[in-house]
C-alpha cells in the first residue's frame, strides 16, 4: 500500500517514517531528502536548489514532480512507498494524481500529525540526522545512543534549514500551501489525523493500529 504522511515541518513525520518503513516493508520517499541528495551533488541545480531550501520556499513543482515520477515509475517498487512531505500543494497533488494513474498505483492511507508551534521549534532545533545512516534523532525526545544507532556520533548533524528564522517561514508556508491538501484527502476518507505532540512510541502505536485496520 502507498501512504502520505503529512505534518508541519518537525512533526516528526521522518521518524514515523522509519519506523514504517522497517516494520511494513515500505521504501520511504522524502522530497526534501530527494533535494538535498542533489545539493551534495554539487550540481548546478542542486545550488539553486540550496539557495530556495535555506530561505525556507519551496521548490519548483516541476522538479519535485520529475523527482516523483521516477520513483513511481519503478516497478519495484509498486505500491510499497510512503510519502514524507510531497505533495506540498493543490498543484502537486494535481500531477500526482495523473502519475498515480499512469503507473497503476494508488495512496491507501494519509496520516497527518498534528503539533503545535510551540513544540515544533523544540523538535526542530533539537534534531540531528546521521550523515552516514540517515536516521534521525533528537536531543531532548530521542537522542542517539548505543542502542538505537550505530555509526559514530561525529556524523550527527543539523540541517542547514533548522534554524529559527528559516522555521518560521517553513511552518508559514505549510499553513498556507500544504494545509488545504488535507481537505482534498478529508473528502475521499483517506485522512486520519493523529496527535503529534504525544510520545513517539505512543504515535507509532496509534499509526499501527490504523496500518491494520486497512485493507490490503
Ligand atoms: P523537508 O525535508 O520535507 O522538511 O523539506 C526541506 C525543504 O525542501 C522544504 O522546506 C522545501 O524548501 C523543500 N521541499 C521538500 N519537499 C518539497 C516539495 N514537495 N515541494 C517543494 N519544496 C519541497
Amino acid at each position: 500500500m502507498n501512504i502520505i504522511i503529512f505534518g508541519p515541518p518537525g512533526a516528526g513525520k521522518g521518524t514515523q517514517s522509519d519506523n514504517l518503513v522497517k516494520d511494513f516493508n515500505l521504501i520511504k520517499v522524502s522530497t526534501g531528502d530527494l533535494l538535498r541528495d542533489e545539493i551534495k551533488k554539487g550540481s548546478l541545480l542542486g545550488k539553486n536548489i540550496e539557495k530556495i531550501i535555506d530561505k525556507g520556499k519551496f521548490v519548483p513543482d516541476k522538479i519535485i514532480n520529475d523527482l516523483i515520477e521516477i520513483i513511481l515509475s519503478k516497478k519495484d517498487y509498486l505500491n510499497r512507498l510512503i510519502f514524507d512531505g510531497f505533495p506540498r500543494n493543490l498543484n502537486q497533488v494535481k500531477s500526482f494524481e495523473y502519475l498515480l494513474k499512469t503507473y497503476n498505483q494508488k495512496i491507501s492511507c494519509v496520516f497527518t500529525l498534528n503539533v503545535d508551534k510551540k513544540n515544533i521549534l523544540k523538535r526542530i532545533l533539537g534534531r540531528q540526522i546521521c550523515s552516514q545512516c540517515g536516521l534521525i534523532f533528537n536531543i531532548y525526545f530521542k537522542p542517539a545512543n548505543k542502542t538505537n544507532h550505530n555509526c559514530d556520533s561525529k556524523y550527527l548533524i543539523r540541517r542547514s534549514d533548522d534554524n529559527e528564522k528559516t522555521i518560521a517561514d517553513r511552518y508559514a508556508t505549510y499553513v498556507k500551501e500544504t494545509f488545504p491538501i488535507l481537505k482534498y484527502y478529508q473528502k475521499q476518507n483517506l485522512l486520519h489525523e493523529i496527535n503529534g505532540m504525544n510520545e513517539i512510541e505512543r504515535i507509532y502505536k496509534e499509526i499501527c493500529s490504523i496500518m491494520g485496520s486497512l485493507e490490503t
